[in-house]
């Protein structure tokens, strides 16, 4: 039997703000439990909450980046449940008029198989803000719930059931990590807990009409994870269906160890949430001059960047869009060109060298020991023949390391190129003495007997001959 695949995403996103949703408490990760916290955000009796206008205005701004109608009127809500992560026994939340609705993402590239996706637009349902909740810790004994997180700005992106295997969700997730980051709403780091994901998926037989009962898969803390357990739901829910079984709707946690999902419940309709208007706030009217305004802050997109780069650049695309995935990559690389770098042989050097350190060190751009000016430094010295392009790479390793500049390096060790056709002359004739038979190949027209005489002086000049000249002049020396 063949099956079609239905999923929808549902993403939570920690807005970057300086205080909390509600209260005054900093917005930070790391500090110690529960030190981080007052009345508000403890869900004491006769607090008030205060709405933090940076969470509405991010939330908005995400919005407009994903291309949403935004409400011009919209509310919070009370989401009543019992959990020992929630005080106050609800989370203020948005029900039925969320801050955006209607919008959509584009999804193109590589899945984590690597197979390219066509590209393929991606419903929005809605974006609504709400607080974060306390974070609870299992240990073996007893649990512990730290409050700092209790309160954070939260917000909630809900994905139309438009994606239909486990690589356009990744892709999925990846374009909207990189909207947050191009619009410095969050770092979207899931280790940290600022992008965490519940996914949605149902199976059902190829073409048919009807939707079978969904799964809510929960506890997915890496991109990956999410991969890996779509892959698991469609076995899964296909071989029930194989077996003529029958589907019935439930949430399920996903063991990463093992990976497999396993059921935690049935899953509670909305009405269990006993949804109604939070009365200690005001709705929220936001002003046509203020969206006006906030429109004009919206950031460009990472494909909008990544057709910039092409057009302004004269870069490949497949370039441009492995720089402009990252956005403290497109940064770095603007800035090199900024310090009159040529764009092509930056964008060579950033990605096979630099991506490829910094990721062996475990470093982000952030910590990159390279700055842009001395990247730039380096491939001006590449391009005007200082060093070649063996040498270089010698010279970036150290700069990697020591975070000293090329030309320091390069004068320190003697590392410019020889270019003084006389010293060539003499590598050039010791390379042709020593070896009769590449010679007699390469008066034959061998073409790799050149590169090992070229290669011959190159060991010669310790490396430091301008390759281009040792080449013509074997060529002369032997004919
Ligand atoms: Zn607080």
């Amino acid at each position: 039997m063949k099956f079609d695949v239905v999923i929808g995403l549902e993403v939570h996103v920690q807005i970057r703000t300086n205080t909390k949703m509600f209260c005054g408490c900093s917005n930070r990760y790391g500090a110690e439990p529960n030190t981080l916290v007052c009345p508000v955000c403890m869900g004491y009796p006769g607090v008030l909450p205060v709405p933090n206008k940076e969470g509405i205005r991010n939330t908005l701004l995400a919005g407009l980046m994903c291309e949403c109608k935004i409400a011009l009127y919209s509310k919070f809500d009370r989401k009543s449940y019992f959990y020992p992560d929630m005080p106050k026994n609800y989370q203020i939340s948005q029900y039925d008029l969320p801050f955006c609705e209607d919008g959509k993402l584009v999804i193109s590239g590589k899945g984590l198989s690597q197979e390219l996706i066509a590209t393929k637009t991606i419903g929005i349902t809605r974006i609504h803000l709400e607080e974060d909740v306390a974070k609870s810790t299992h240990f073996k004994q007893y649990s512990g719930i730290d409050f700092n997180r209790a309160g954070v700005p939260l917000m909630e992106v809900v994905s139309e059931p438009d994606m239909t295997t486990p690589d356009e969700a990744y892709a999925y997730l990846t374009a909207l990590k990189q909207i947050m980051q191009y619009a410095d709403i969050s770092d979207c780091d899931m280790e940290k807990g600022q992008m965490r994901c519940d996914v949605n998926i149902s199976v059902k037989p190829s073409g048919s009409p009807t939707l079978n009962a969904k799964t809510e898969v929960k506890n997915l803390n890496s991109f990956k994870a999410i991969h890996k357990s779509l892959h698991y739901e469609i076995e899964r829910q296909s071989d029930v269906l194989e077996s003529k079984g029958h589907l019935v709707q439930q949430t399920r946690g996903w063991n990463d160890d093992i990976g497999e999902t396993y059921i935690m419940r049935t899953k509670e309709d909305a009405a269990d949430y006993r949804y109604f208007p939070e009365p200690d706030l005001m709705p929220i009217e936001i002003s046509s001059d203020y969206l006006e305004e906030l429109k004009k802050e919206v950031p460009e997109t990472p494909g909008q960047r990544c057709a910039r780069f092409i057009q302004e650049f004269s870069i490949p695309e497949y370039d441009a869009s492995v720089l402009t995935s990252d956005k403290a990559c497109a940064d770095y690389f603007e800035q090199c060109i900024r310090f009159g770098s040529n764009p092509k042989k930056t964008s060579n050097w950033i990605m096979v060298e630099l991506l490829r350190e910094l990721s062996q060190s475990n470093k982000t751009f952030d910590k990159c020991p390279i700055s842009p000016k001395d990247f730039a430094e380096l491939i001006l010295l590449i391009t005007d023949n200082t060093i070649n392009g063996k040498i270089a790479k010698t010279v970036f390793n150290d700069m990697f390391s020591s975070r000293k500049s090329a030309s320091v390096i390069i004068d320190e060790k003697g590392l410019k190129q020889v270019t003084d056709t006389k010293e060539i002359l003499e590598f050039v004739k010791r390379a042709i003495e020593n070896n009769p038979i590449p010679v007699q190949q390469l008066k034959e027209g061998k073409a790799s007997a050149l590169n090992f005489l070229v290669g011959q002086v190159m060991k010669f000049s310790k490396g430091k001959a301008n390759p281009q000249l040792a080449s013509e002049m074997i060529k002369k020396e032997s004919s």
